[in-house]
């Protein structure tokens, strides 16, 4: 396995809308999915190579790309990040305190009564922080908003090269000099360059999109906590689509996909009093485009990124560590369409403050 950090910086206005409406597209996303990112890089590193045919040892699996604020890269909160309503910048988790597992253990109430905070000490009314991108390290907790601005695009005609009556499009683009952190994974022995060109996002012929990627680090010597424990709590870096909730994770298919050896076993999701334990808010998101189609695929229903899950071993898997580290940095395939997209389901285990342990 090679695993990359990077970091984007936006060079021109990038628009990766979700909502079209008449007269263009919408809502920039705080986070750029990992099947976006990840066909930018393979499109730039690759070219015509991409995508490869057989398993996907050619190319790079990119996790979902976060902002990054001041120069320390944010998260997406769980559903346990909490902020007061009144109290300035009072931003906190209660998994700093309680533990998740201990209150399974007592059963759905003890997560109600310990890890569901509706109020702060001075009985103001709090809100979740789920999924908003947050920073924390060791000196604060900082919540924080891109800086987007409303773009508006005339359509030329071709014949004329004039602006065309009628076709006005309007935008929310991302501001160029916003960064964005990412890691790259393969299982190939793939150089990359320290520092790269792509194009992200719509309109890239017209000059918008372009970002330049610079490899940050290379990640790697990790010590998971928890994967060979019985019950494992995993936080998404990615969102997760329901079809890894509703059956288990076989991590033979990402073996399979991305032609990784030693990486075995599957997980299911724990239910307590008939209850899956994941925390986290359900949304339908794009699952992009099918390489060299005009056709955009199905959206699909997830749970989002910054979801906390709680699996056990169905099939104990023959390396746990290795096999964890798999779910982290490639994640689940998707298959939509016998067509598979990359960049979710994936996983990254914690034991008390995931923001705080995930690297
Ligand atoms: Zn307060």
């Amino acid at each position: 396995m090679r695993m990359y950090r990077c970091r984007l910086k936006v060079l021109t206005p990038m628009v990766i809308g979700e909502v079209r409406s008449a007269r263009g597209y919408y809502t920039a996303y705080e986070a750029i999915p990992g099947h976006t990112i990840g066909g930018a890089v393979n499109r730039a590193l690759f070219g015509k190579s991409y995508p490869p045919q057989g398993n996907a040892a050619k190319m790079f699996i990119a996790s979902t790309a976060y902002p990054v604020f001041d120069n320390r890269e944010s998260f997406p909160a769980h559903p346990f990040y909490y902020e007061c309503k009144v109290c300035d910048n009072l931003i906190f988790s209660t998994l700093e305190k309680e533990s998740l597992l201990q209150a399974i253990k007592g059963g759905l109430k003890d997560v109600k009564d310990k890890l569901v905070a509706l109020e702060c000490d001075r009985h103001h009314p709090l809100k979740s922080l789920h999924p908003r991108p947050l920073v924390h390290d060791s000196a604060f907790i900082k919540k924080d908003r891109l800086s987007v601005q409303p773009f508006i695009s005339v359509g030329m005609n071709r014949h004329t090269a004039s602006s065309q009556y009628g076709l006005l499009y309007e935008y929310t683009a991302i501001e160029p000099g916003q960064e964005y952190w990412f890691t790259l994974a393969s299982t190939g022995n793939i150089d990359i360059s320290e520092e790269f060109e792509v194009r992200i996002g719509r309109g890239s012929s017209r000059g918008l999109g372009r970002g330049l990627v610079k490899v940050v680090r290379k990640d790697e010597g990790f010590s998971f906590t928890q994967h060979s424990a019985s019950e494992i709590t995993l936080y998404a870096l990615s969102p997760v689509p329901l079809r890894f909730l509703s059956k288990p994770i076989n991590l033979k298919e990402c073996a399979a996909r991305y032609g990784l050896s030693g990486v075995d076993g599957s997980l299911e999701i724990l239910v307590v009093e008939d209850q899956l334990m994941v925390f986290g808010k359900v949304k339908t998101m794009s699952a992009g485009w099918s390489f060299g189609s005009p056709i955009s695929r199905n959206r699909i229903t997830c749970v989002s990124a910054g979801s906390v899950l709680v699996c056990r071993w169905r099939e104990k898997s023959s390396d746990p560590l290795r096999s964890m580290e798999a779910l982290r940095y490639f994640g689940m395939p998707l298959v939509l369409d016998s067509d598979p997209v990359d960049g979710f389901c994936m996983l990254h285990t914690f034991d008390g403050e995931p923001i705080r342990e995930v690297r």
